[in-house]
């Protein structure tokens, strides 16, 4: 049994293979390419997400969580997948079994997993990550040498990579950044002369990736550019991205409305002359956050509908511009082109108060995705 939802992500899986190009291309020949697909791929559906990128390129898979990392290997994915993150112990056996490699940040993990390694008789890659000053996650940097000289020792373990993470990558000539970088080479140059090899060394997220070469090592990880959104404003000018998602709905309703008559819950909007209102099956259990009450627009026929009244959970209302006729069944694009005129998701994120990160993960909630 199926039906088509009258709200739907659209995703071109060229344009992500294409972005892993593009964003390759600024690497060395050599250097490895981890695709970022957390969160459901940002929204746009880890599984096919991780099988354009793969096709593209890319190396290895990148996710937040042990869940995402099993459901990908239950798929079929032989890919490597790295958990960005330490994960519970208590996950320790599931992620040997679906030979996912985790990082590692405290002395309790590393003790756990290199147990259950010893206990099947293997030694259980993992990576270090290193703190350099975003004060997240991972080994402080002054520290990391000890630490991984203590855990070398474990059994039942190997450390294949070490890594860090940017806290300002995205901004150009960053002091911080320089500092952070320089925190990461000293940890690094520390433990080589403990005579430990930290394997494959990381950093770069896609602001790296695109802005500072000197910051990617032996592999990058790219998630928000694989999706053809760009980290900051200053990489538009730095790489050509293809946008992946649209998000398309149809009208569902139309009627007309006299002067003076109000629109959705609370009555926030009102119309100043009688006027035709259209609404729309999607709400801010879909993506459509309701800050963008009466601060939005979507694309119908071509012209651009005001969004009108609060965005309820389920629908939110348009006003159809004079001149322009709309019916039930018509297409409204709230991210995405029609005719001249588009929308990208960064308009939409800046009017929520919010990046296009979120705006990507939140239109993947609910939101059936159809894949071109
Ligand atoms: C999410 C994440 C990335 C990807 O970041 P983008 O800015 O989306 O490229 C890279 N590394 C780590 C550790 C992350 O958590």
């Amino acid at each position: 049994m199926s039906y088509e939802r009258w709200a739907r992500v659209e995703v071109d899986l060229e344009a992500v293979r294409r972005n892993v190009r593009a964003l390759k291309g600024r690497t060395e020949p050599g250097t490895l390419f981890m695709a970022v697909v957390k969160a459901d791929g940002y929204g746009h559906g880890a599984l096919p997400v991780a099988r354009a990128a793969l096709a593209a390129g890319a190396d290895r898979l990148g996710v937040a969580t042990v869940d995402e990392a099993v459901t990908l290997r239950e798929a079929g994915i032989t890919a490597t997948i790295q958990l960005l993150s330490e994960p519970p112990a208590s996950a320790v056996d599931l992620i040997i079994e679906h030979g996912v490699v985790p990082a590692v940040t405290t002395r309790a993990f590393a003790g756990a997993l290199g147990r259950a390694g010893a206990a099947r008789g293997i030694d259980t890659p993992y990576h270090l990550k290193i703190d350099t000053g975003m004060n997240r996650i991972g080994v402080p940097a002054g520290e990391a040498h000890e630490f991984a000289a203590a855990i070398d020792s474990f059994p039942g373990l190997q450390l294949e990579g070490t890594m860090t993470h940017f806290a300002t990558a995205d901004v150009p000539g960053d002091w911080d950044f320089e500092m952070q970088l320089e925190r990461f080479t000293s940890a690094l140059a520390r433990m080589r002369d403990e005579g430990i090899d930290p394997g494959i060394v990381h950093a770069a997220n896609s602001p790296a990736t695109i802005l500072h070469p000197e910051a990617h090592f032996d592999m990058v990880r790219c998630g928000i550019a694989l999706y053809g959104l760009h980290p900051s404003r200053d990489t538009y000018g730095e790489i050509e991205l293809a946008p992946a998602m649209s998000v398309i709905a149809r009208v569902t309703f139309v009627k007309k409305v006299g002067m003076g008559e109000g629109v959705s819950y609370g009555l926030t909007w009102r119309a100043v002359a009688p006027t035709t209102i259209a609404t729309l099956p999607l709400g801010y259990a879909d993506g459509v956050h309701r800050v963008l009450s009466n601060n939005m627009e979507v694309l119908i026929g071509g012209a651009r509908c005001a969004q009108v009244g609060r965005v309820c959970m389920d629908q939110f209302m348009v006003e159809v511009p004079r001149g322009v006729t709309v019916d039930e069944g018509d297409e409204a694009v709230l991210v995405g082109a029609q005719g001249a005129e588009s929308i990208l998701l960064d308009d939409l994120a800046e009017r929520a108060g919010t990046i296009n990160y979120e705006m990507a993960c939140a239109f993947g909630m609910r939101m059936p995705r159809v894949y071109r």
